[in-house]
């Protein structure tokens, strides 16, 4: 069976809009690009969300607070023709050591064991320097966007990284190089 290219995406600051720690739908904002690029981008790749939500672990928000906010996000972009393959989310702090917060290739690696991604042709796409050490640790190619947080920590940026200034520019990127 032939292995699928992928596109792990970022939520907050690269689909929608980092309104810090989100508890409420009403606080989720799609950036205006954000059903255009994933339509075009789904005709290619399965699309995925890995998400760090350290919010849980700190007491800012809850674990159901964020699946409800996931399965909200989820539906919507159903409803525009969209499909999330899955949604995977950290709930702990750098503190707690867990194994699946970026940078650390878990959600990556567990996406491509249950859904058969090729790795080596996939990408993730984000706006903090995690997301490109993640997509360097799993062996996807990692686009570093500069809306949502990423401006503020473009300098923290220590890896080798394609640089877009938003998901729309990303996409014209992958899409530049299939
Ligand atoms: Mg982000
Ligand atoms: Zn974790």
């Amino acid at each position: 069976m032939p292995k699928h290219p992928a596109v792990f995406l970022d939520r907050d600051g690269t689909i929608i809009e980092d309104n810090e720690y989100i508890s409420n739908t009403s606080d989720v904002t799609f950036f205006p690009y954000t059903f255009k690029v994933l339509k075009l981008l789904q005709k290619h790749f399965l699309l995925f969300v890995i998400t760090n939500q350290s919010g849980i672990s700190k007491g800012l928000t809850t674990e159901s607070d964020v699946q409800k906010v996931n399965k909200y996000i989820t539906e919507i972009l159903k409803a525009k023709g969209i499909t999330i393959f899955d949604t995977f989310y950290c709930p702990h702090k750098n503190e707690d050591n867990c194994i699946c917060k970026k940078p650390k290739p878990h959600f990556i690696n567990k996406a491509a064991q249950l859904y058969n991604v090729d790795l080596t042709k996939s990408f993730i796409i984000g706006d903090h320097p995690s997301d490109v050490e993640c997509g360097i640790n799993a062996g996807v190619t990692p686009i570093y966007i500069l809306s949502g947080h990423g401006n503020k920590h473009k300098d923290e940026l220590g890896f080798n990284s394609k640089i877009c200034n938003n998901l729309s520019d990303a996409s014209k990127f992958i899409m530049s190089t299939i």
